[in-house]
């Protein structure tokens, strides 16, 4: 299921959105400041200070848009010549102008045609094509067109549905950040603009706090240190989609096994389905009309097909393959499926955005008088396999959306089963009113990584009506009447590309030990200890633990060091005394150099790293 993949910590990942999110790039989008707080209000009026200032030192400048972000705001111009660090500060020091004079924010309403006058006398091209599409929308609808609104403070004017704080010198202690360059409207065939990225906050040390979690996110960043630690690379061969080096490719089985183990204790079964996919199911699902634009489409002998954008149709002609029984069920698939989404290149970032990944998803078939129970430990599958990563997951329940399909009475029904199993099952939640997929009720699932950035990983939907009416999906009740089941999607991990790269930036690459690509590294000292390094090697993977030697010509303390670097666990030092008792001199990752070292016997170590591997620690 799910997925909008989102850049950083801010959009969610969820099926629905394939189906609820506006037309990116439309007009309506374009005039939404995203300032849906105080917060925001004022994140967004700095946007419009920073606009101020940037039209000042550059005259000619053409406007883009300027939204409200998580944790601050941008603004997106048109300039002669690329802005540099030494240009952030200039403007940072206009926008303080502007803020010690405290210009109120002035909302106008202006007819279409006047705003459109307005904007173009400014020669702001962006602006007017902005009322333009409004004009051909309104006109598309045969409505009239609706007056546009301005905001104006000091000598600046903007196009903009506000809202706003009441002046600029409400604005708080803000930074610019960063300059990048954004397609208008993310289309790659339109100009690329450049776009100014700042950070506004209500106190400076709410400013001064976020900043450190900044910088200290740029240290952890995971497509750095996915090259640093040698885990995986991306190539212009196949753009947003990994290419997994075989420490990465560790980390992903061992997440991967540790699934498979927990699935197989709750009595699911794995299947596998195609990949390439006719269009006539996507029809079927409604993915052909709704989500198309998002599938990468083949055509062979006359026929269309797509890569599959999500395991969940195809799941039902698995369920179909035989008459089901209410002793049958619940029946649980998971899958492992390779999924593709043609995402525009322009908004692919690392493995939080791809267009090729794969998630632990399932599809779980359930009699309606068996949703509670089958929720209840969902949730306790969420929690072990959060705690296997040291993480405490969040819940929030969305209810259903105005524009639900469906027999309402099944949805309230299915929203009392959700809230009963929460409630049961102790877990804290909060709701989300109206925040369901259209044709399912779901639960939300959020950490915050140790930089205290919330991340929402996957969903529990509870599917009345996608998968169960429209593929007609039946089983036979204890009278012989043919009932629809209920369709349960979830994913836990969410995508494993996401995840893994949310890992990354959560442990600054230094994984737990049973995580970890490689666990132990062996150093012998000199030559003459490889064979015995070999040796301690074997009796370790004979436990079934990832060891490496470094077998090169470096120093010792030059190997201790690449193996910090790298972040492996232990790293096991070998000398003449060492091989002669079997012993290796233990020295773990991130100690002090002078930190005091164990000598264990070689089983010894042995029993102790299998058993950290084992119990999943997280130190
Ligand atoms: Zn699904
Ligand atoms: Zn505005």
């Amino acid at each position: 299921m799910a997925d909008d993949q989102a850049a950083a910590a801010d959009e969610p990942e969820e099926e629905a959105a394939l189906f609820e999110a506006a037309e990116r790039g439309s007009a309506d989008e374009l005039l939404d400041a995203g300032a849906h707080s105080e917060l925001d209000a004022m994140r967004h009026s700095a946007a419009h200070v920073m606009a101020e200032a940037v039209l000042a030192l550059f005259p000619g400048t053409k406007l883009g848009i300027g939204p409200a972000i998580a944790d601050g705001f941008y603004y997106d111009f048109e300039l002669t010549r690329p802005l540099t660090p030494a240009d952030l500060e200039s403007i940072e020091a206009r926008m303080d102008e502007s803020v010690a004079a405290d210009h109120p924010f002035v909302r106008r309403e202006v007819s279409a045609d006047e705003g459109r006058a307005f904007f173009a006398g400014l020669d702001q091209p962006f602006k007017v094509e902005i009322l333009d599409d409004l004009a051909t929308k309104a006109a598309a609808e045969s409505a009239a067109m609706p007056p546009a609104s301005v905001y104006e403070h000091g000598p600046f004017v903007d196009l903009c549905k506000g809202p706003h704080v009441a002046s600029t010198g409400r604005i708080g202690p803000f930074k610019l950040l960063a300059v990048a360059g954004a397609y208008w409207r993310g289309d790659e065939k339109r100009p690329m603009l450049q776009r100014v990225y700042g950070t506004v906050w209500a106190t400076q040390d709410d400013l001064d706090q976020y900043l450190w979690r900044r910088a200290e996110a740029k240290k952890r960043d995971h497509r750095r240190l996915g090259l640093q630690l040698d885990l995986f690379s991306f190539h212009d061969y196949s753009p947003g989609s990994a290419f997994w080096h075989p420490r990465g490719q560790r980390i992903w089985r061992t997440l991967e096994s540790a699934m498979r183990e927990l699935q197989e204790r709750r009595g699911y079964q794995e299947i596998s389905t195609p990949i390439v996919v006719s269009r006539r199911l996507w029809d079927k699902s409604g993915h052909w009309d709704l989500y198309r634009d998002n599938m990468f489409i083949i055509e062979s002998e006359g026929e269309t097909y797509s890569l599959k954008p999500m395991n969940c149709p195809e799941s039902t002609v698995i369920y179909r393959s035989k008459l089901r029984s209410y002793r049958d069920l619940p029946l649980r698939y998971n899958e492992y499926g390779r999924l593709h989404r043609n995402e525009r290149s322009g908004t692919l970032s690392g493995l939080t955005r791809v267009r090729q990944f794969i998630q632990d998803d399932a599809h779980i078939f359930v009699r309606p008088d068996q949703l509670t129970a089958e929720i209840e430990a969902l949730l306790s599958e969420v929690r072990e396999a959060y705690s296997w990563v040291g993480l405490e997951p969040r819940f929030a329940f969305a209810t259903k959306p105005d524009k639900a399909i469906g027999d309402p009475a099944l949805w309230e029904r299915a929203e009392e089963l959700i809230h009963a199993a929460l409630m049961r099952s102790g877990v804290r939640f909060v709701e989300k009113p109206k925040d369901g997929t259209f044709y399912a009720p779901k639960i939300d699932i959020y950490i915050d990584d140790a930089l205290g950035r919330e991340w929402q990983m996957a969903t529990i939907q509870i599917d009345l009506v996608m998968l169960p009416e429209r593929f007609d999906l039946t089983y036979i009740d204890e009278t012989g009447q043919q009932q629809r089941p209920i369709a349960i999607h979830r994913a836990i991990y969410g995508s494993l590309e996401r995840f893994i790269g949310i890992l990354v930036e959560h442990f600054a690459g230094a994984f737990p030990v049973w995580l970890a690509p490689v666990q132990a590294v062996v150093i012998p000292i000199a030559d003459r200890h490889l064979d015995g390094a070999g040796e301690l090697a074997a009796v370790l993977r004979g436990r079934g633990l990832r060891v490496e030697v470094d077998g090169s010509d470096n120093r010792m303390q030059n190997k201790i060091r690449l193996a910090q670097e790298l972040k492996v666990p232990y790293m096991l030092v070998l000398g003449d005394r060492e091989i002669e008792a079997r012993t290796a001199t233990v020295r773990r990752r991130g100690a002090a150099r002078d930190a005091a070292q164990e000598t264990l016997a070689w089983d010894e170590f042995a029993d102790r790293l299998a058993a950290e591997d084992r119990e999943r620690r997280v130190e």
